[in-house]
Order: structure tokens, then C-alpha cells, then sequence
């Protein structure tokens, strides 16, 4: 098992599958939306194969497919099952917005996928618009009923907006019981330069904890039970619900990130607000051999830092649809 230069075990890489996106969410993307790259830009179903193959051959073992919306890029599916079917790779999800899930529920299912995260920041159609800018709530309903049936284990992501969707806070909740799913809330990133944005939209976990405290106690749970990743987990035992938090900024999850994230680009981040990436791209291009690639993962994780610098409102190099959040 690999371990960086703080002794934390790395064996979770997150794929960017494509950096396009069928929506635009007003703290993820600009409205017009990003330059897109060209095609020949983005990796290819065999160099990302490639890349991971020789990640797994370190000792990483769990795969998250996301993007942008990874259900766009058109070999989405072919690409999920060879994942799923390399040797050493334990576990694959799949982090979507939901809307194009019923239209592909069988090719999901086709593929050997058995876990998905849909995000969907409210229950409200009006204010799906105004958060996503474009797209129908109706869809993303839909998209998780077919989840549900088809018996994918679906976890709900929710970010938190002030003054937008943190009145739902316990409609989620009652959501989540109703489709016996798991809802997680997701304090807000600032990773758009729109400043405002970043400071007056965002809530902290603590904050959504104590509103949903009026349904019961929050029980903590094992967190490896339900994920791989920095989720905290709770069970509010009187209305038989699991409630998920990510707290990148009030409780960094620093200490124990176990993650490298690969973008559509190619380029391997330490760390989801690094600066410093390592391009696999030109060298898996260029030839270089298998040894070559692998003692540049190796360099990835050794650039990843203690911890990350996220504050309010500092624009990122990367956009979060870049890097896959
Ligand atoms: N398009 C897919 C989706 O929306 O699920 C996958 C990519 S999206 C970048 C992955 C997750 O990052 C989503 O749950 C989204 O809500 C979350 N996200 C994007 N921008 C964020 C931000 N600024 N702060 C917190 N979470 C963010
Ligand atoms: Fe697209 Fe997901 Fe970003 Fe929303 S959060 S714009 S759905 S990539």
C-alpha cells in the first residue's frame, strides 16, 4: 500500500471522464459554461484504462467515475465496465447530476455499476432552474426513481446554499426516508471567483447538524460503512435516516485524505485545490514506458500536500467540472 510523505495510505483516484457538463450550476460553472477542450485533449478510454491499471498495480483500489457530467461522454458505459473488470480494483462509483440516468438506466445497469451519487440541491423545480441555470427537476426525480429500482445503492448530494435550499434542510430528510436512500449535505467550496457567491451562500455542517436535530439525535456511524471518501455518517434513529456531511472548510478532512484526482485533461492533482498537477498525457503520448508513468504517479502523491488552502473566495486554477469533483 502506498503512503505519501504524511503516512496517509493513497487508494482512491477520482476520474474526470470529460470536463462538459448538461448543466451549469451556479458554484460549479460560468454560465456560458468552460472552454470546452477539444476532443483529442481529452483522454481516451485506453489511456485512462492505462492509468489506472498502473495505479492499481500501487495499491489503488477504488475508482470514482465523474466529470463534468460523465454521463455525457458517449463511452461512459464501456468505460465503467472495464473498470469494474480490472484486476485489483475493489470498488467503482459514479458521481452524476442525475438528469440523463432514466434515459440510461440499462446501460448503467449493463455495465456491472452497483453505486451511484446523484446530486440535486433541491426539491423546489423553480429553484433547480436557478441553481442549475438550465435543466428540469422532473428529470433528476426520475433519474433517481430508476436508480432506486433498479436496485443501485443511491446516495443523495446536497450543497448547502444560505438563503437558497437550507429551508429544505428537512424536506431532504424526509426524502431520503421516504426513497430509503442516504442524503449528504455538502458545505459550499469557493471554487468559482465569484466571491459573493462564495461568502454569502455558504453554511457550515454544524449549522445544517442543529436544524436537523429537531427530528432527533445524530448517531455517528462508521464512516467506511457507506464510502470511501471524507463523508461523516449519522443515523437519526427516530426517523430511521442516514444523514451524510462533507466539510471541506469548517473540518478539514486533510488528515485523512486517501485520494488523487485525475482530470479529462490528463493531469494527475494531489489534491483538489493544488496547483501543482503532473501531466500523464504528453508522457503516455510520447511513449513513455510503463515504469516512466508509474514513477510519475509516484510524484503526484508525494506533492500532496498536508492539507488544503480553501478559504471564502479564492479562485482556483481549475474549475470543480475540470477536476471532478
Ligand atoms: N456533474 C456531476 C454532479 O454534479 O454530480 C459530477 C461532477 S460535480 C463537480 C461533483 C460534485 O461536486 C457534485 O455533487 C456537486 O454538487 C459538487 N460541487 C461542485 N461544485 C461545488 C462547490 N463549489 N462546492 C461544493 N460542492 C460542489
Ligand atoms: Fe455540471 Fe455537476 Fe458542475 Fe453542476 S456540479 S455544473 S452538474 S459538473
Amino acid at each position: 500500500m502506498l503512503t505519501d510523505r504524511y503516512n496517509r495510505k493513497v487508494d482512491y483516484l477520482r476520474i474526470s471522464a470529460t470536463d462538459r457538463c448538461n448543466l451549469r450550476c451556479i458554484y460549479c460553472m460560468p454560465q456560458d459554461g468552460i472552454v470546452q477542450k477539444a476532443p483529442s485533449e481529452i483522454l481516451s478510454f485506453e489511456e485512462i484504462i492505462r492509468i489506472t491499471k498502473l495505479c492499481a498495480s500501487i495499491g489503488i483500489g477504488k475508482i470514482k467515475i465523474s466529470g463534468g457530467e460523465p454521463l455525457v461522454r458517449k463511452d461512459c458505459f464501456k468505460l465503467l465496465k472495464s473498470l469494474i473488470n480490472l484486476p485489483n480494483i475493489k470498488d467503482v462509483s459514479l458521481t452524476t447530476n442525475g438528469m440523463l440516468v432514466k434515459k440510461y438506466i440499462k446501460g448503467l445497469k449493463n455495465s456491472g455499476l452497483k453505486k451511484m451519487n446523484i446530486s440535486m440541491d433541491t426539491l423546489d423545480a423553480q429553484k433547480f432552474r436557478r441553481i442549475t441555470r438550465t435543466g428540469k427537476l422532473i428529470d433528476v426525480l426520475n433519474g433517481i426513481d430508476a436508480a432506486i429500482e433498479e436496485g443501485f445503492f443511491v446516495k443523495l448530494n446536497v450543497v448547502m446554499l444560505k438563503g437558497i435550499n437550507d429551508d429544505e434542510i428537512l424536506k431532504f430528510a424526509k426524502f431520503a426516508q421516504e426513497k430509503q436512500i442516504i442524503v449528504r449535505f455538502i458545505e459550499l467550496m469557493p471554487m468559482t471567483d465569484n466571491r459573493l457567491l462564495n461568502r454569502s451562500f455558504y453554511m457550515s455542517c454544524e449549522e445544517i447538524k442543529n436544524k436537523l436535530k429537531v427530528l432527533g439525535s445524530l448517531k455517528p456511524i462508521d464512516t467506511e460503512v457507506f464510502g470511501n471518501g471524507p463523508a461523516r455518517y449519522y443515523k437519526i434513529e427516530e426517523v430511521s435516516v442516514i444523514v451524510g456531511f462533507i466539510s471541506p472548510l469548517s473540518c478539514k478532512f486533510c488528515l485523512h485524505c486517501n485520494r488523487l484526482r485525475l482530470t479529462s485533461g490528463g493531469i494527475l492533482m494531489p489534491c483538489l485545490v493544488s496547483q501543482e498537477g503532473v501531466d500523464l498525457k504528453d508522457p503516455l503520448r510520447n511513449n513513455q514506458s510503463e515504469e516512466e508513468i508509474l514513477s510519475l504517479i509516484k510524484k503526484a502523491i508525494l506533492f500532496k500536500p498536508p492539507e488544503h488552502n480553501l478559504v471564502l473566495s479564492f479562485p482556483r486554477q481549475y474549475l470543480m467540472s475540470q477536476i471532478g469533483g
